[in-house]
């Protein structure tokens, strides 16, 4: 074989192995023909084409303006419409279940009503560490979880019978993902600590200063940890929490404090704020939101929950909560403040007996309590679910939207969720990182 054949072959060896590497890399999953609602609160978009490859979307395009290819499976979308996964930015998994055995089915429950990643905002970490490691490679079949570790003042330890739970077998505060922070810890090892419990951010939950909120949020950042706060920590007011750069801020009716003339040093009276008194649209709340416009802090509003202990018990939070709590979400709307969708609960409806396998996700009703009651629009209400709540998670980058380079986690719906939000309980099927959930569990 002469030289030049020899050279011949081998750089047909090299286009042809070139060419099996370019087939690898065409879309596996095509859906055509879809109406996409992208997340980021565009109106819909009608006959498009989604091309998924693997775990990502590869491109987006109209219907037909690209050959279709052939290794590809087709699913004809027609009539139907396309969001991104719907993320729960508040979720509290661990305690709401007996056992490790009842999760497999209540977070299979929670990806088929649509949920394809939860924030989780302080349990046991050492259970939602293993549940993250499972559901995040796929080998549990679930939303993808973030998690925290938590910071709170001593006597928060003391009182607190949930956090006592979820270190049981630790010294009380001294768990990595349950300390008590006082002006003598050492933050950068405390944080350091946090950080190796595999959590994506800190939660600063309760009786902690404004001096001490800075100092955490600010060596957290420096550790590559992003901080989530309740939105007044006590007596860390919730401007106190935002000027010291925290990411998000939970809870609606917390916001009341903000203008109230003294903020208890102890969190026992968290929802019990003077909501007969306090507008609103107080100034000391007016120029929160507007801090909170300039830092990018969210609020996750978590509607919800509140609504529900107004509803059976009514004494546990301040009377009036409810309009109020509505009203000022309306207005940090307004305001532009990003808002995220969580619901403080497990994820599903729960009774005594557990979670209800059989009910869809409570996301839904929070996206719905937004369209009823806070003034937005059902796109506005599917954007805060999907892109603000992946940002709210620190999953900006890789989640949130229907753009290409992002997770294939998408909601397939039977009926326009822009008309009506209620709309988003009609799912037809759930795909996440590529793979296809239908409903019935095939
Ligand atoms: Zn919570």
């Amino acid at each position: 074989m002469s030289a030049s054949i020899l050279m011949k072959r081998m750089a047909l060896l090299v286009l042809s192995t070139l060419a099996t590497s370019v087939l690898a890399a065409e879309p596996s999953l095509l859906l055509t023909h879809a109406t996409v609602i992208d997340g980021t609160g565009t109106p819909a978009q009608a006959n498009m084409t989604i091309a998924i490859e693997g775990e990502r979307i590869a491109a987006i395009y109209p219907d037909g303006s690209r050959p279709a290819p052939k290794a590809a499976r087709v699913e004809d979308l027609s009539g139907r419409y396309v969001i991104p996964g719907l993320i729960d930015a508040h979720v509290h998994l661990t305690g709401a279940e007996p056992d490790f055995a009842h999760y497999q089915p209540h977070l299979q429950a929670l990806l088929r009503g649509g949920v394809t990643a939860i924030r989780d905002m302080a349990g046991d970490d050492r259970l939602i560490g293993y549940l993250a490691g499972e559901a995040n490679s796929d080998a549990l079949e679930s939303p993808d979880i973030y998690y925290v570790a938590l910071m709170a003042g001593p006597t928060f330890f003391v009182e607190d019978v949930r956090a006592q739970e979820a270190s049981a077998g630790e010294p009380l505060g001294f768990a990595p993902w349950m300390q008590a922070i006082t002006q003598t810890t050492d933050i950068p090892l405390a944080v350091a600590e946090a950080k190796g419990t595999g959590a994506t951010a800190l939660k600063l939950y309760a009786n902690l200063p404004a001096n001490l909120v800075t100092k955490i949020t600010v060596e957290a950042h420096r550790q590559g940890l992003r901080v989530w706060t309740h939105a007044t920590i006590f007596p860390a007011t919730p401007s106190d929490a935002v000027d010291a750069g925290v990411d998000t801020i939970s809870h609606s009716p917390y916001l009341v404090w903000e203008a109230a003339p003294k903020v208890p040093d102890d969190y026992g009276v968290r929802a019990m704020g003077d909501f007969a008194h306090i507008r609103p649209d107080a100034p000391q709340i007016l120029a929160l939101f507007k801090a909170m416009k300039q830092h990018g802090t969210i609020l996750d509003a978590t509607l919800l929950p509140f609504e529900q202990e107004a509803q059976h018990d009514s004494k546990s939070v301040g009377a009036g909560i409810m309009p109020w709590s509505y009203a000022v979400t309306r207005l940090a709307h307004q305001q532009g403040v990003l808002i995220d969708v969580g619901t403080d609960s497990s994820g599903l409806p729960t009774d005594p007996q557990g979670p209800d396998l059989h009910a869809l996700p409570l996301v839904h009703t929070e996206m719905a309590l937004l369209v009823e009651h806070c003034g937005f629009t059902p796109l506005e209400a599917i954007h805060a679910a999907t892109q603000i709540s992946a940002a709210a998670m620190g999953q900006s980058t890789q989640r949130g939207t229907i753009s290409s380079g992002k997770r294939a986690d998408l909601v397939v719906l039977t009926a326009d969720p822009t008309r009506d939000i209620h709309n988003t309980e009609k799912i037809a099927y759930v795909i996440k990182n590529g793979r296809i959930y239908q409903k019935d569990g095939s």
